[in-house]
This record gives C-alpha cells, sequence and structure tokens, in this order.
C-alpha cells in the first residue's frame, strides 16, 4: 500500500469492488480499504443475489435493468476471464403474488412497462398451474405465527399474480465481488484487508484521505463512502450527516434454507416468488433448497441495530416464522425446526428503502449507501454511476443545483443521478420494504 491514491473506496462489497472497478478503468489509481479478511466478506456475503425487476418505481426499474445486462455478460464485462472460476446467472424466472398492499401490482407493471421488461398476468389458477406446488389460496395480510387466524385462508383464491419469466440469482456472491476485484486490479486497483478506516481527514475545505486504526494516514482528494451496514458511522466520521435529509441505519434481518418438498426439483422447477401475501420472498437455491427472506409485512417489528459490529447473530423466532409462513404458500414444504439453517445478517437501510448514490457537503466526500437489502443486483450499473458523478464533480459540475444525467449503456435510458440525492425528500412511491 502506498500513501497516495487519487481516491479511497472505503468497503470491498460488490459495490465498493465495481466502483473501484470504473474508476479504475477511467484512469483513477484507487484503493480499496476493508477491515474484514477479503472482498465480499462483509454483507455481500449474506446476500441472496436475486435480480430481477420489478421494483415501485420506473428509476428503480431502470437500474435493475441495467444491472442486470451487465450480469449477463459477466466476462464481457470485467474484460476477462478469473481463473479461480467466474459467477454466474441462473433464470428462474419470477411470480409476483397481487395484494392490496401492493395496490395489485400495478405500480411494478406500469413502471415495468416504460422499461420493456416482458411480463404476463396470472390467474390463481394458471400459478398453480406454472407452479405446481403452489397453493393458490389467498392468507393474506400476513399476521404473526402466534395469531389464532395464522395458516387460515382469508379466500379460495388470490387476486392472482404476475410472471416476469427474466428473473434469476447469481449462484456465488462471494465470488462475483472477488472476480470484480481482480478485474480492478488488472486495471491497477489495489486492495488491502484487515484494515479499517477510523477517521475522514480534512484539509482546505476538502476530504484529503483517511486515518487507519493503526495511525496510519493514506491521502486522497476522493474517499468514497461504500461501507455497507457501517455507513453511518464513516458519514458521522466525515462530519456530513447534517447535510443530508435522507439517512442510513443497520436493519437485522434473517434468512432460512429449508430442503424443497420431498420428490420435486426446486431447483430446476422453483422460481423466485414475491409474496406479499405471506410477507416473504423466495428463491430455489442450489441443492435443492429454499431460501425464504422477509418483505416486512406491517405485522412484524423491525430490528434496527444500533451498533453493526454487535448484534445477536443466533436465528431466532423470526427465522421458523418465515418457514411457517412459506408453507402456506408451497405444499408440503418440510418445516425442519430441530435443524435450523440459515443465515443473520445486516441490511443498510435508508429512511424510504431507496439508496444514496451522492456526493456530500464535503467537497471529494461521495456515498453509495443505503442499499436497503435490493442492491446487489445493480452494483455494476451502480459502480458506473458513481464514476459519472465523481467525475463531473471533480470537474466542478454542481450536482446538487443540477443533478448529472448520463446515458446508461444497455438500456440506452438517461439516468438522473437526482434520484437517489441525500436531500430528497421521503420518496413515497416505495414499498418501505426490501422490494424497494
Ligand atoms: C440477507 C440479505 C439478503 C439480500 N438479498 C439481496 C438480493 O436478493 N438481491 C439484491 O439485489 N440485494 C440483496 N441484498 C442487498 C445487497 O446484498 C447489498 O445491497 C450489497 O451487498 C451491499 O454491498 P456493499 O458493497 O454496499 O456493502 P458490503 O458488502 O456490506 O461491504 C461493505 C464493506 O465495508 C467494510 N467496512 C465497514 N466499515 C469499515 C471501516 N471503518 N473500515 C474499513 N472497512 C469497513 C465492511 O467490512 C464491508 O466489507 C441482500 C442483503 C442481505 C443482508
Amino acid at each position: 500500500m502506498k500513501t497516495k491514491y487519487d481516491a479511497i473506496i472505503i468497503g470491498s462489497g460488490i459495490i465498493g469492488c465495481c466502483t473501484a472497478f470504473e474508476l479504475a478503468k477511467r484512469g483513477y489509481k484507487t484503493l480499496n480499504i476493508d477491515k474484514l479478511p477479503s472482498a465480499g466478506y462483509g454483507s455481500t456475503a449474506a446476500t441472496c443475489a436475486i435480480i430481477r425487476f420489478h421494483y415501485s418505481t420506473p428509476d428503480g426499474v431502470a437500474m435493475a435493468r441495467e444491472g442486470y445486462f451487465y450480469w449477463l455478460n459477466w466476462g464481457h464485462y470485467l474484460e476477462l476471464v478469473d481463473p479461480n472460476g467466474m459467477a454466474k446467472y441462473i433464470n428462474t424466472g419470477c411470480m409476483l403474488i397481487k395484494t392490496e398492499r401492493n395496490k395489485f401490482g400495478e405500480k411494478f407493471m406500469s413502471s415495468m412497462d416504460e422499461l420493456g421488461v416482458v411480463y404476463q398476468e396470472l390467474t390463481a389458477e394458471q400459478m398453480s398451474e406454472k407452479l405446481t406446488i403452489v397453493d393458490s389460496r389467498q392468507y393474506g395480510p400476513p399476521v404473526r405465527q402466534d395469531d389464532p387466524s395464522f395458516g387460515k385462508p382469508t379466500a379460495d383464491a388470490l387476486p392472482g399474480g404476475v410472471y416476469i419469466p427474466e428473473t434469476g440469482y447469481i449462484n456465488d456472491a462471494k465470488l462475483s465481488v472477488e472476480n470484480v476485484q481482480v478485474a480492478c486490479e488488472a486495471k491497477g486497483g489495489e486492495f488491502v484487508f484487515n484494515t479499517e478506516v477510523v477517521d475522514i481527514l480534512k484539509k482546505d475545505n476538502r476530504t484529503s484521505g483517511v486515518q487507519l486504526k493503526d495511525g496510519t494516514i493514506v491521502e486522497a482528494p476522493i474517499v468514497i463512502n461504500v461501507a455497507g451496514p457501517h455507513s453511518y458511522q464513516i458519514n458521522e466520521m466525515a462530519g456530513v450527516l447534517d447535510g443530508m435529509n435522507i439517512k442510513t441505519r443497520p436493519l437485522r434481518v434473517e434468512v432460512s434454507h429449508v430442503p424443497s418438498p420431498e420428490g420435486f426439483d426446486y431447483e430446476n422447477l422453483g422460481m423466485m416468488i414475491t409474496d406479499g401475501d405471506i410477507g416473504n420472498y423466495s428463491r430455489p437455491e442450489v441443492g435443492n433448497h429454499v431460501l425464504i427472506g422477509s418483505e416486512e409485512p406491517d405485522c412484524d417489528d423491525l430490528d434496527w441495530i444500533d451498533d453493526p459490529d454487535n448484534y445477536n447473530k443466533d436465528l431466532t423466532e423470526q427465522w421458523s416464522m418465515q418457514i411457517m409462513r412459506q408453507a402456506q404458500r408451497l405444499k408440503e414444504l418440510p418445516v425442519p425446526l430441530s435443524k435450523p439453517q440459515g443465515l443473520v445478517d445486516l441490511y443498510d437501510c435508508s429512511d424510504d428503502w431507496i439508496p444514496i448514490y451522492d456526493k456530500s457537503d464535503l467537497p471529494g466526500y461521495y456515498m453509495a449507501v443505503g442499499t436497503s437489502g435490493n442492491q446487489y443486483k445493480n452494483a455494476p450499473a451502480v459502480g458506473v454511476m458513481m464514476a459519472e458523478l465523481i467525475t463531473a464533480c471533480e470537474n466542478g459540475h454542481d450536482h446538487d443545483k443540477e443533478p448529472v444525467q448520463y446515458r446508461m449503456e444497455f438500456t440506452k435510458r438517461p439516468c438522473d443521478i437526482g434520484f437517489y440525492s441525500r436531500l430528497r425528500k421521503i420518496n413515497k412511491d416505495s414499498s418501505f420494504s426490501v422490494v424497494g
């Protein structure tokens, strides 16, 4: 590690690595600093890595659509083949359940219409035809497991669903980050691990670098906060919180893993299901498993965390409730309560569950934070966005006054980076959940 760089990126998760890669491609001498032992070891390691398009806003769909094409063209994007293996996109399709809370899928469909994402509306009957183990009765709105009405249908049939054929997941999220690290290093980017940033340095009214835990100072005129669930702490160090209308904080979440219903090849025949009716999302998992997360139904309390280095890492009744909820939708789903499998991790949640990709009031200090459990899929597109933003601002553009716009490579759509501003008002079109 040298003592001077053009840009320091705090964090080597998927978004930190993609941001560094794009800057390195543009000729910046970059350094990623991470306090963990390797790339993708933070919250990215826990990601369900679902690649989907249904977001509540057209801008959300546009970024997901753009990101998708990078995953499809992974080797071309990286400009190399990693000798240690390449992460792969696996297509599953998606079944989105229409509910009153999601306004029967209307916002998703109109946003996907704008971007030309193909979908098909399904009746409850057609849903069971598409995935034969689906119970298409309505159970919602979701209640907690100890509610006497839990598990009892509230109608004989769901209001319907939406099938989106282009949806899937990345088979190995950690490997995907390592792929980007290798690609970034090939462009001259550097990485240090087991190294913690403890202060953001300032000189002449702008950022001048960072201080590490062992006292070392690394200088750079550009510092980017991509610290995932620690983003709030880093912004605090930089003293930029007062200049932000939207803030971030860590949210503890659990993901449940269960075997597929016996005799059913869910790995190959299953699909992603986004199911507000039971309050879950799920997808097939390698090894013929079903992976299940929560869509934050109104009846559940959210587990906000003060200290991202100190929280309960054990699976709790949230884990079993997610499985019980899923068992309403997938017939014969085993409920292996004696052998819990799954994980606990943190989202870096913003006030409206939409990320902040922005500059700050401190010149030279930028942030890609508040990814709210739904930005893994967008990471390559976010890398490009951050590089466009930083290059424009460093060339004197006043992004707060006149948001930077650029043309996205694959969708050929103009992207207004102001959508992700720290100064925005809470976006009321958001789902205020992991769906974004
Ligand atoms: C359980 C779960 C499921 C998810 N599922 C999906 C999904 O299906 N699809 C989707 O699109 N998104 C999903 N997400 C969200 C997605 O994974 C994240 O948005 C994304 O991984 C965030 O990447 P990142 O690089 O910003 O952060 P991280 O991967 O968290 O990286 C941040 C890094 O910063 C480092 N750091 C922090 N503080 C310091 C410091 N002071 N000094 C040095 N280093 C520091 C950390 O060690 C960490 O490695 C999910 C997230 C979780 C937790």
